[in-house]
């Protein structure tokens, strides 16, 4: 995602109005469970801070599609993410305040790498279809929120045995 900043490059204060969609296919993430469904949209405002030194300021809306973590149903997730990210010139990229930094080449800025690393560091590591999902029975695998099948009344997990026990005992209080 090169875009060409010839226009404001050597302008102090000057900016440009940034708003495109980053096709989904150039977006790779780490868990394969997770991916992209639809491009990612980058607006907001290249600025002109300094003659060696340019901002990036707006924010990323991307969609990602897992499946739910209780229930298995694909499941898309939309996340906002404010972003302000720096270009500089100068040939040595120092890290600013733990902040990466981003080199300018040739009077272009590639907006994908600090987007990338923004998207790597908001996706969930898990999503769920609603927070109401019932998810599927442990023995059975039906679909708790479409089906009500007979396990859940005749067997305990055994794990939860002794939590009832102290329910029970709560009430009695
Ligand atoms: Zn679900
Ligand atoms: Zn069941």
């Amino acid at each position: 995602m090169v875009i060409d900043i010839t226009d404001i490059l050597y302008k102090e204060g000057a900016s440009m109005e940034i708003d495109l969609l980053i096709p989904m296919e150039q977006i790779r993430l780490l868990d394969k469970r997770i991916h992209v469904s639809e491009p990612i949209k980058i607006k907001g405002t290249l600025i002109n801070e300094n003659i060696s030194r340019l901002y990036f300021e707006g924010q990323a809306i991307i969609t990602i599609q897992a499946p739910c973590d209780r229930c298995l149903r694909l499941t898309n997730k939309q996340i906002k993410i404010p972003m302000k990210k720096f270009f500089t010139q100068q040939l040595i990229v120092e890290k600013e305040n733990d902040e990466e930094i981003y080199p300018i080449k040739e009077h272009t800025i590639d907006l994908l790498p600090p987007i990338m690393d923004e998207v790597l560091l908001h996706t969930p590591m898990k999503i769920v279809c609603s927070e109401k999902c019932k998810g599927l029975c442990t023995h059975c695998g039906s679909n708790l929120n479409i089906t009500q099948c007979n396990c859940s009344e005749n067997e305990i997990d055994p794990r939860f045995e002794s939590l009832k026990s102290l329910f029970s005992k709560d009430k009695e209080v």
